[in-house]
Formats: structure tokens, sequence, C-alpha cells
């Protein structure tokens, strides 16, 4: 019933450019040796929680042991070994995993490398991640009401997911588990194209019936294998043991793309659960909406990025109305020329550099950017840094942190980064 128009489910791979272009890719990290542990792992630990869980192929899979998966995992040997890592001698596999149920809840497949399935492990295995609730700071991942929005059809847009009763500011508004997780860049590392793809219908043919059909109602292109192409078409960036992976959640698929929304995701880089987080006030029959582009770019940029990657042309509020769209480009527009002129400016006071911020706050602010903020902070950070100004530095970084435990999650990949960053610029001495 999706199929029939993309434009009502598609989906963004990176949500925050500014967090990725600013983030070194950490390419052969999936070549690291295993085994990882769970970094945001609880306070008391479990067994299962510290002790090294088994790298787990289609050879060395125990049926009597199986681990969270369900089925002997199908695997696929690179063909060429040029990027990986000089210390790697073993073969390296890329392998199709499923579990029936994780946390007693959905299904599903994963396609990765031994070394990651096995870091995976522990954290799938974990029935009770209350934990991770508390250290969420009141957002409990049960606290929302799956009841307060409704799938219905939207006149132009196909069907969209629109609020049945006052959603809050802050409130959490869907949670879901993925379906199918795919490590994000296997071509380097020389599996083939072909093999993927059948790792990828092998996870898809593997999950149970209700989840099975819920991955082929997702929008696609109409190009290529099918379940290749949900993938590219719906996938949310999951990063899993600090490593880029692609991830479908087809509920959260179903809410459409706004520039300007009153929803953003958050999403766990310990458990793979999605969030999604109502961004503004919404009222009883209005439609939930995120962006899948990011926040910052002006209205060019966005129509390329939308027609470009899903085929739609948005016809959003922002997008509709041209005077408004022409004063948010130049507010946007303005923010890059701050960050633009911080960059250059080696000379500038501690009062010029927060006017600077304080000016970018403001039209932050003005633009629904603010989910983007933390990313904002961390670049003055940098500059901050950069001209010698540390207390200014130390201020920004924990900010950043922060706003990128709200916007982000408390474990995401970026609040991890903006972690890092605090301590470092912390244990840092002033000269
Ligand atoms: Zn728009």
């Amino acid at each position: 019933m999706l199929a029939s128009s993309i434009m009502l489910s598609v989906r963004i791979i990176c949500l925050h450019a500014l967090a990725i272009a600013t983030s070194a890719k950490n390419f052969p990290a999936q070549l690291k040796e295993h085994c990882s542990n769970n970094p945001a792992g609880p306070l008391r630990p479990l067994a299962h929680h510290t002790t090294c869980p088994p790298l787990v192929d289609d050879d060395t899979f125990v049926p009597s042991n199986p681990g969270p998966w369900s089925y002997p995992p199908t695997c696929v040997i690179a063909a060429s070994r040029t990027n990986w890592a000089p210390s790697s001698k073993k073969e390296k596999k890329l392998c199709a995993y499923t579990a029936s149920s994780i946390r007693g809840g959905s299904a599903l497949s994963v396609i990765t490398t031994t070394e990651i399935a096995a870091s995976m492990s522990a954290m799938l295995l974990d029935p009770d991640i209350a934990w991770l609730e508390k250290q969420r700071g009141g957002v409990s991942l049960t606290d929302f009401r799956a009841e307060a929005h409704k799938v219905q059809r939207i006149t132009g847009k196909g069907l969209g997911v629109v609020a049945t009763e006052k959603i809050r500011r802050g409130q959490v508004v869907m949670v879901e588990q993925p379906v199918m997780v795919q490590l994000a860049d296997w071509e380097p590392l020389g599996w083939k194209k072909s093999e993927v793809v059948r790792l990828l219908r092998e996870g898809a043919a593997k999950l149970p019936p209700r989840e099975r059909k819920r991955l082929f109602q997702m929008a696609h292109r109409g190009m290529g294998d099918i379940v290749d192409d949900v993938v590219r078409t719906n996938a949310y960036q999951a990063f899993v043991d600090g490593v880029e992976h692609s991830a479908l959640y087809p509920e959260v698929a179903r809410i459409n793309h706004a520039c300007k929304p009153n929803c953003i995701i958050r999403h766990s880089s310990t458990t793979l659960i999605m969030e999604v987080v109502a961004y503004t006030d919404i009222s009883p029959g209005e439609e939930l909406s995120v962006s899948y582009v990011p926040l910052n770019l002006v209205s060019d940029q966005r129509s390329s990025m939308l027609k470009g990657q899903w085929g739609f042309n948005c016809t959003c509020p922002l997008c509709s109305d041209a005077k408004a769209s022409t004063a948010s480009d130049d507010n946007r527009n303005r923010v890059a020329d701050i960050l633009k002129m911080l960059g250059g400016g080696s000379g500038l006071s501690s009062g010029a550099l927060r006017a600077a911020v304080a000016e970018m706050e403001d039209l932050v602010a003005e633009e629904g950017m603010a989910a983007q903020i933390g990313d904002l902070y961390g670049i003055v950070a940098d500059v901050c840094l950069t001209m010698g100004n540390l207390g200014m530095a130390r201020e920004l970084a924990e900010q950043t942190l922060d706003v990128q435990r709200w916007y982000a999650g408390v474990d995401n990949e970026r609040t991890t980064k903006a972690l890092e960053f605090w301590q470092e610029v912390n244990e840092m001495k002033p000269v």
C-alpha cells in the first residue's frame, strides 16, 4: 500500500551534515579484532555485558548456543583485501544474521562482519534496558502513547502520520527497533555487490512474515533489487560498535518530510532504538513531520537533495511560501557566514566571539535549527581552541555535550564525540 508513492516514507541517511562533514570516517574500523564491549553499558553489569562474545559465522555457528541468532548465518568472503589493515591476515566474512525476536519484540536481520555481529550480541541479548532509560534523564523508552498518532491518507502525499491528541514539545511519540541493519561501507573492503544483495535478500527472507511484510511495504524507487532499493531509500545512519551502518525503521519511515519539521529523531547507538520526539507542540489533526535533509540547508540545496535522492518536490509550508523561503535562506546563509568569519578570525576578542555566538543562536532559534546547535557549538569550540581561548572552548564543549544528549541521544555517536571533546579540552592546560 505504500509503494504507490515514494513521497510518503522516504528517508535520509544522515540528518546532520555538519556532524558528518566534521567527523573523520573511522575506516576501516570494522577490521579491528574483536572483542569489543558495550561502552554505554549498565552501572552494574551482568556477565553477558562483560564477557567476550564468540565470533559466529557459517562455520562456527553452534545450534545449542546460538547467541541472539535464530539461524546459522549465511556468509561471503571478500574477494579483495586491498583496503584492509596490514595486520589483518584472516579471511573476513560478511554475513547475514537473523534474530526472530529482540528483547521480546520485533525481529531483526543484520548484514555485517563477524566481529561487529559479536559485539552486537550482548546488546541484543539484553532484555532489560532500563538502565538506559535512567540515563536519558526522564524520557523513558516506554513513556510514549502509541495511540497519540495514526497513519492516514494525506492529500498529495499518499500516507502519513497524524496526531490524534495534543503532543507536547519533548514528548517521545514513537519508539522502534530496526528490522534490518546493513554495514554501510562494504564496497572498498572487497565484497561484491551481487553477494551483498544476496545477503540482503537472505536477511529479508528469514524475517518472520510480519516484519518481512513491513519491509516490502516500505517506499522504494523501482531501481535494482527491491531489498537493496528499500534500504537505499529508507535507511537511517546507525553506528554499531563505532562503525557506520544503514538501519530500517518501518514505522518511523511512515513520517513525511517537512523542511521545518515538528519532530526530530533520536538514535541510540547502544540499543539501536530510534525515538521520534516532538520538536514543537503538536495539535490534534496536525501531520507529524521530520526533515530528511540537514536542517541548515538553504532552499536550492534542499530541493536538489530531495528531488535527487527521493524524487519529489517539497510542498511543505516553508517551500510553498516564496517570501518566507527567501527570508529563511538569508538567515541560514548568515549562519554559514558567521562560521566562516569565525574560522578566519584568529584575532577575535572574547566579546566578538560571544556576540557572534549570540547572533547564531538567535538565527538558529528563528529557523527551527535547534537540533543542530550542538554541532554548531562544537565547530565554534574548535575555532576557540585554534585562537587559544581555552576558557570559551570549555564553555562551548559543555554546552555541546548538554544539547547533543538531548537532541541526538545520550548514547548517540555524536554525543560520544562531544563527550570526548569535552574531556579533551578539560584536560588541556592554559598556555
Ligand atoms: Zn520544504
